[in-house]
């Protein structure tokens, strides 16, 4: 099927022309006919299958007739993090260029007056993030009364951040008879409960089974031990070893611990960046785009502000932790692999972890199988480290270096020897300042 068999304007199909898009994608042909018949629509599907477009496409299309009035947004697309509703407005960008549309972006930690402008001069198009929409409604500076299409996007994900309560109280604000379109990427009963609530007698559009891992990754497994110093040492590991290299996302389970590993990648050289929910919004962006650039190697995330982002052309993702929700483990997996391209996944298992990779196999209906122990037993080398080069950017004396580990080397006379102190990590305690013969091994007699 071609985009031309749609329903879309001439407008939009001229911008996904100049887009490059050859056809659409299986959530894009299945769901733009019913947004255009204004049909509600529950869409499952997870990122990177185009859903973005899915919506965006025939809103632009819509949204040809009729103008806006002040304060009185036309649409509302709601998002669960600051960085998919920017996401979002970047493809507004993308495909309306052809289109004279107001877009409005309501987010957290930008300035409050700069938005209440663009509500002042009236909006098309609003995305948001459900706390800040509240705040501007509750000082009376909007009305959604004139809303004739809400859009939930990542509705699991919302439920996972506890905006489920700020959805439903919005929800109350836009006219029942408006479109509904609902996206999520997995149908725990909470979220279908909500479904039933606002959507009428929908199409209901799903695209791939949430729990289906793209063939191009390769997934393994890697054994830790229990200290988080040694859990560290082991990921430093991995990526130094990691075959053809480009870039790699981290993921651990709480945003404290994306901090920390942060700070100690980064003693350790390592070009890195982070996002986590306490980093400020500049300090969000800048990190985002240092990666996406491909200025910073490394990025370090938690799961909820890592969701939905489109980061095309990652080689690898670490699971630094295991999460402890198996949904969560494809939707890590998935940020590699992308577009027909090869991936790997290397999920890091302590002993604690057993439990949650057994119950990602079942739900992943596979058997990761574990690396070998040689591959993740190169020793650490005294030389500055830093995330490498693609393996086609590097010589061919460092491409050998750089697979064989090698062992220290030994100063010939041991008493000799200049004291080498080893690089500490931040949670190992600093012994620098003990008298040396209080280090020393001792051994008592009975
Ligand atoms: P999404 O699932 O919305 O995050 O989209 C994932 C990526 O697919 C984005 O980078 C889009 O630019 C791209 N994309 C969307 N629709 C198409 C299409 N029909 N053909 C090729 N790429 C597309």
């Amino acid at each position: 099927m071609s985009f031309s068999q749609l329903g879309l304007s001439a407008k939009v199909l001229a911008a996904i022309e100049a887009a490059g898009y050859k056809q659409p994608t299986p959530i894009q042909e299945q769901a733009i006919p019913h947004v255009l018949a204004r049909r509600d629509v529950l869409g499952i599907a997870q990122t990177g299958t185009g859903k973005t477009a899915a919506f965006v496409l025939p809103m632009l299309t819509q949204l040809e007739q009729g103008r806006a009035r002040a304060r009185m947004p036309r649409t509302l697309i709601l998002e669960p993090t600051r960085e998919l509703a920017a996401q979002v407005a970047e493809n507004f960008e993308k495909y309306g260029k052809n289109s004279k549309l107001n877009v409005a972006l309501i987010i957290g930690g930008v300035s409050f007056d700069d938005q209440d402008a663009k509500l002042l001069r009236g909006v098309d198009v609003l995305i948001a993030t459900p706390g800040r929409l509240l705040d501007h409604f509750e000082r009376g500076r909007l009305l959604l009364s004139a809303c004739e299409l809400l859009i939930i996007d990542e509705a699991d994900r919302m439920l996972d951040m506890g905006f489920i309560p700020d959805i439903e109280r919005i929800g109350k604000l836009v006219p029942f008879t408006r479109q509904t379109l609902f996206f999520t990427a997995t149908m725990p009963p909470e979220i279908q409960r909500i479904a039933d609530t606002f959507l009428h007698n929908p199409v209901r559009v799903e695209v791939s089974r949430p729990a289906t891992a793209a063939a191009t990754i390769t997934q393994l497994l890697c054994h830790t031990g229990r200290d988080p110093h040694e859990k560290r040492e082991t990921l430093r590991r991995l990526i130094r070893g990691a075959e053809n290299f480009k870039n790699a996302i981290i993921f651990c389970n709480r945003k404290r611990e994306v901090a920390l590993l942060h700070k100690s990648l980064v003693r350790h050289k390592f070009n890195a960046v982070a996002l986590h929910g306490d980093l400020d919004q500049s300090a969000r962006t800048a990190a985002l785009d240092a990666f996406r650039k491909g200025e910073a190697k490394l990025l370090i995330a938690s799961d909820v502000a890592a969701r939905g982002l489109d980061i095309p052309d990652v080689s690898h993702v670490f699971n630094f932790d295991v999460p402890h929700h198996a949904d969560d483990y494809v939707h890590r997996i998935g940020r590699t692999g992308r577009a027909g391209k090869l991936g790997t996944a290397i999920t890091i298992v302590a002993p604690a972890d057993s439990k949650s990779v057994a119950a990602i196999e079942k739900l992943t209906n596979m058997t990761i199988p574990w690396m070998e122990k040689s591959a993740t037993v190169a020793t650490e080398g005294d030389a500055p480290v830093e995330a490498r080069p693609p393996r086609e950017e590097r010589s061919r004396g460092e491409h050998r270096r750089d697979r064989t580990p090698q062992p220290r080397r030994q100063h010939p006379d041991p008493a000799r020897a200049p004291r080498s102190r080893p690089q500490r990590d931040h949670d190992e305690p600093d012994m620098s300042h003990l008298p040396a013969f209080l280090l020393r091994p001792v051994s008592i007699k009975a």
